[in-house]
């Protein structure tokens, strides 16, 4: 019994820690009393953990600020400096690798681009070596964080389906392959929930937000939910798998097993395979990027090609129907739509705000803000490091500082 009491003991105040680390890392500075004000805890136990927080390196006074009701406040922020995460993001033909440090700041990239039929085991040799490089030249890290393709099985460590990818993909646990690498902790999520994180994280909405969806078109389809700062998982930590929702329970089949998946309608190697038929002039040109490729068609579109135009708008309405159902799922505050399609964000969004308006249930359509990511940094990396600065915080004795008492 009094054991329990002791742990729960501190669990609380691992909690207390973090949720005042967690605000911190929100607004940047924050005073005392606005600490007190968004916690609830009294001014003295706020007193007592930041001067914890302060001793032990995780905090630092920033000087005089406008506290509440314009009263001159000493300000709080947190030293990110000395703690770093490194990012991750395994895709289908190139993966990347990056070191942040807590408040978002990248100091370093690296990618490098494989074939889809690449040895899986020369893949993964190559990505340990760079993650393995990084942790030689960066002191500081605290924590991995990697986004791969969903569906994720986190359970088992692997990817249940990734289409376009060579099968002998799917025997590869990224857990057993990854947790005892390093010796630093990783962890591994789906590539919408970590994009779903960045937003979360690093996002810049205009409002409050209790609820965030985030809808990942790229290569693939996905979408992640974010309530209150946590995923939403689901049993097996697939869940909101949007790409997979079936548009035309007639269509062609999907390799998830299901048919007319939105996956098959939206996701950009469909727009690539529709352009080159019915574009073929604008590829006429020596061989191009895959990313350049997707520019070519935005580009054209933006300069009046009729056809382009036609195109996308019509991808446009699918990623709409994708967005309905997860208003109707969800009912988030936001839809963040990110990945490749975000970049003909000025002609795909009038399009889906439309087609959303006409079909998703009016009282919640009211509600929600559709916008296409305005990060910097691609969403899934930035999500990695998201996901390892959330961990990072949730618990700030265990990862910020071996002297927090
Ligand atoms: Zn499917």
């Amino acid at each position: 019994m009094e054991n329990n009491t002791i742990v729960n003991n501190s669990d609380m105040n691992e909690a207390h820690r973090s949720h005042i680390v967690k605000l911190i890392h929100q607004k940047g500075v924050c005073s005392r009393a606005e600490l007190a004000k968004a916690t609830g805890l009294t001014q003295a136990s706020i007193t007592k953990i930041t001067a914890s927080l302060i001793d032990s390196g995780v905090l630092s006074e920033s000087g005089i600020i406008k506290g509440n009701g314009n009263r001159r406040a000493i300000g709080l922020k947190l030293n990110t400096k000395n703690n770093l995460v490194i990012a991750v993001k395994f895709s289908r033909y190139v993966y990347t690798a990056a070191v942040f440090d807590i408040s978002g700041k990248l100091y370093k990239q690296r990618e490098k681009e494989f074939d889809m039929n690449d040895d899986p085991r020369e893949v993964l040799t190559d990505m340990k070596k760079d993650i393995h490089e990084l942790l030689d030249e960066y002191e500081n890290v605290l924590a991995i964080g990697m986004a791969v393709p969903g569906p994720y099985l986190r359970h088992r460590g692997r990817i249940a389906i990734i289409s376009r990818l060579s099968s002998a993909w799917h025997d590869i646990s990224f857990v057993d392959e990854f947790e005892n690498e390093f010796n630093k902790p990783v962890f591994i999520e789906q590539d919408a929930n970590a994009g779903a994180m960045a937003e979360w994280w690093f996002g810049n909405h205009d409002k409050p937000i209790n609820s965030l969806a985030y809808m990942l078109v790229g290569e693939g389809v996905g979408s992640g939910i974010v309530v209150e700062d946590s995923l939403l998982l689901g049993k097996q930590g697939a869940a909101s798998e949007i790409g997979h929702i079936s548009l035309d329970i007639n269509g062609p089949r999907c390799e998830c097993g299901n048919y007319g998946c939105l996956e098959l309608f939206a996701s950009t190697p469909v727009l690539l395979q529709r352009a080159k038929q019915e574009l073929p002039q604008l590829f006429k040109k020596s061989r191009h990027k895959r990313s350049e490729e997707y520019e070519l068609i935005f580009s054209a579109a933006r300069e009046g090609d009729h056809d382009a135009l036609k195109l996308l708008k019509q991808v446009g309405k699918y990623i709409a129907y994708g967005c309905v159902s997860l208003i109707n799922s969800y009912n988030p505050d936001i839809i963040v739509i990110g990945d490749v399609m975000s970049k003909a964000g000025d002609i795909l969004l009038p399009v889906i705000t439309e087609t959303v308006r006409e079909r998703a249930i009016p009282e919640l359509f009211e509600e929600v803000t559709i916008k296409m990511s305005e990060l910097k940094i691609d969403p899934t990396l930035y999500g990695a490091a998201a996901i390892a600065t959330d961990k990072v915080l949730s618990r700030p004795s265990e990862f910020l500082t071996v002297r927090v008492q």
